[in-house]
């Protein structure tokens, strides 16, 4: 089990609100870093973010600025007290932005991927006390995120915490990179301690879907927010889609709603409970309903076996999916949810008949 020894920075910055860092997805001119950084910080935002070093996906794309942008990090540093952070991804470029004063580091999705990549940071960061902030890899992959901020904690940075930028797919979908929650929630729930703060500019890759994902994980109880901000989104140089202005990101910070850790209103705490029991009513039902379902499958399964039919039967799989998305359009309940959930049952059911097959198979030897 992985342990981080962590140390309280959240607090400090952002007190009992949700943090917020705001910049562009990339430094372009002293002039766009300076004017961004008055409006984010106009806006309520608490560190300055913008890649100074970008890693595109294809060649020939703006690769970023380079050093130069960090002076103008400090100059902005000093203009509107904000701290700043950018995107180191090897020892040069964490010894270039410690030399620049930048307050907070933070790694992207496609270093936290590569453990020897993560393990040269955490090499270069031996004996310095600064904010890592450590961004999902860009697959689904929660023990290797934690493998990261392992190896960054490992090297004695305590001051840690996890942006969760959603996770790349093959699937056709409306947000650039899967959210997954699960994901991020089952790593809160292993680090209580450990700042977690969603980046919905990367996840939405829309400008217009920002607001929705950043409530969504204010709702989901995240510390904080990263929000690509440019003062003129249309043209920035990379990531223009989904950036928005200052002006945006002052309206989102205002309109989000703040939920309160729990009820304190008794009847409100009654009706909790009873309606929890009924669910945990419903959800031995729904226990015992999946075991009878499997058993019927074991029945079935011993039937196929006798006649050595095989156990993908396609046509069977349509017809179950299209009886379910009929009762789930009945129902109201959300199609893709549906689908989702009954791709997991047959995978289920599948391994459950092989099981058989092979348990009849080594009676009969
Ligand atoms: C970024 O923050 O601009 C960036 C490159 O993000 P990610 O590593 O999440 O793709
Ligand atoms: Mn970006």
């Amino acid at each position: 089990m992985a342990v981080l020894t962590l140390k309280n920075w959240l607090k400090e910055l952002a007190g009992e609100k949700p943090l917020i860092i705001a910049g562009p997805c990339s430094a372009e001119t002293e002039e766009q870093v300076l004017t961004t950084a008055i409006g984010v910080k106009e806006a309520g935002a608490h560190i300055l973010r913008a890649g100074i070093w970008k890693p595109r996906t294809r060649p020939g794309n703006f690769e970023g600025v380079g050093a130069i942008g960090l002076e103008w990090l400090k100059k902005a540093k000093e203009k509107t007290g904000l701290l700043t952070t950018v995107e180191v991804a090897n020892p040069i470029h964490v010894e270039l932005a410690l030399k620049n004063d930048v307050d907070i580091l933070w790694i992207g999705a496609r270093t936290s991927v590569n453990p020897f990549a993560i393990q040269e940071i955490a090499d270069a960061l031996k004996g310095v006390d600064k904010i890592v902030l450590v961004k999902n890899p860009v697959n689904p992959d929660l023990a290797l995120w934690i493998g990261a901020l392992e190896r960054i904690n490992k090297a004695g940075i305590d001051k840690l915490g996890a942006i969760h930028r959603g996770f790349s797919s093959f699937k056709k979908m409306k947000y650039r990179n899967e959210p997954l929650w699960q994901i991020p929630i089952d790593l809160k729930t292993q680090f209580p301690d450990l700042p977690l703060i969603n980046d919905p500019s990367h996840i939405t890759g829309k400008r217009d879907m920002v607001f929705d994902v950043s409530q969504t994980a204010i709702q989901l109880k995240f510390d904080g927010l990263m929000i690509e901000t440019h003062i003129n989104p249309e043209k920035a140089w990379s990531d223009a889609a989904q950036q928005i202005t200052p002006a945006t990101l002052r309206n989102i910070v205002n309109r989000l709603e703040i939920p309160k850790d729990r009820a304190y209103d008794p009847d409100l705490l009654k009706s909790l409970r009873d309606l929890r029991d009924e669910i945990d009513a419903l959800d031995k039902e729904l226990v015992e309903i999946l075991f009878q379902r499997e058993e019927k499958t074991r029945e079935i399964a011993g039937l196929k076996w006798k006649e050595n039919i095989s156990i993908y039967q396609k046509e069977r799989w349509l017809d179950i999916l299209q009886k379910a998305r009929k009762n789930a359009l009945e129902k109201g309940i959300e199609l893709k949810f549906i689908e989702q959930l009954y791709r997991i049952l047959h995978q289920e059911s599948l391994k459950i008949q092989h099981h058989v097959f092979k348990e009849e198979n080594s009676r009969k030897r």
